[in-house]
């Protein structure tokens, strides 16, 4: 469901793609493949990210190429991005890490040593992707145990509802689009429309809010929801 993060690799070599999506996807992750810089783009455009696993060699144009457009952009500055190297531009790796990638691994490497290195990144960047509790205000979001707490409260919460109030506070601020939310709550190929999700965000807010004043989901009229970041 991609609720530990979103994951772009962009490789041209299928095989490579094949070992790391089937390894991030059973770690929890969402992962999103481009095989040049074309593909990675318009991935980029529709939604950032939360770390980027960047191939050196790449056709056209190459990952050093791509690496310094992002790192150039306000947008994607602040992906974390791990730059994957053949043994034989090995010495280039210093370039890899001047041009912006926050890290490099040569091939062939050890998927376990990349899931932990990939793990330091997204704690580092944004701590609340990785922590096994979702912590704002009163309200407490335990994902080890799927329970969530406000104010010494348990709640109780429908497994939609769950997973929405769980995706959206993983991201406090960041608002996401129904669309968004159908693709990652439901995933795409169940037959539900963009109306589904306003139904379960009022169950959520129902359950989430009954005997509290302050309501932590904020509406964004014509877009989506947001978990508000100003929520304390
Ligand atoms: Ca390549």
């Amino acid at each position: 469901m991609g609720l530990r993060g979103k994951i772009l690799i962009v490789e041209d070599e299928e095989d490579i793609i094949t070992l790391l999506r089937y390894n991030l996807e059973a770690k929890g992750y969402e992962v999103f493949c481009a095989h040049n810089h074309e593909e990675a783009r318009l991935i980029i455009k529709e939604d950032l990210p939360d770390l980027i696993i960047l191939d050196w060699m790449l056709p056209q144009i190459s990952g050093i190429k791509l690496c310094q457009e992002w790192r150039a952009n306000k947008k994607t500055k602040n992906i974390p991005i791990i730059m994957l190297t053949a043994r034989s531009e090995e010495k280039e790796k210093i370039l890899g890490l001047t041009v912006g990638a926050d890290d490099y691994m040569v091939k062939p490497f050890s998927i376990l040593e990349l899931l932990a290195r990939i793990n330091a990144l997204l704690r580092r960047a944004n701590p609340q992707i990785i922590n096994d509790r979702l912590i704002a205000g009163n309200i407490e979001l335990d994902r080890e145990n799927h329970r969530v707490i406000r104010e010494n409260k348990e709640l109780h919460l429908g497994p939609k509802e769950y997973d929405l109030l769980e995706y959206l506070m993983s991201k406090p601020g960041r608002v996401r689009s129904r669309e968004q939310l159908l693709d990652n709550i439901w995933g795409k190929d169940i037959f539900v429309n963009e109306r589904t999700v306003d139904v379960h965000i009022g169950r959520l807010r129902k359950a989430l809010n009954k005997g509290f004043a302050k309501d932590p989901i904020r509406t964004v009229r014509g877009v989506g929801y947001a978990f508000d970041e100003k929520y304390k």
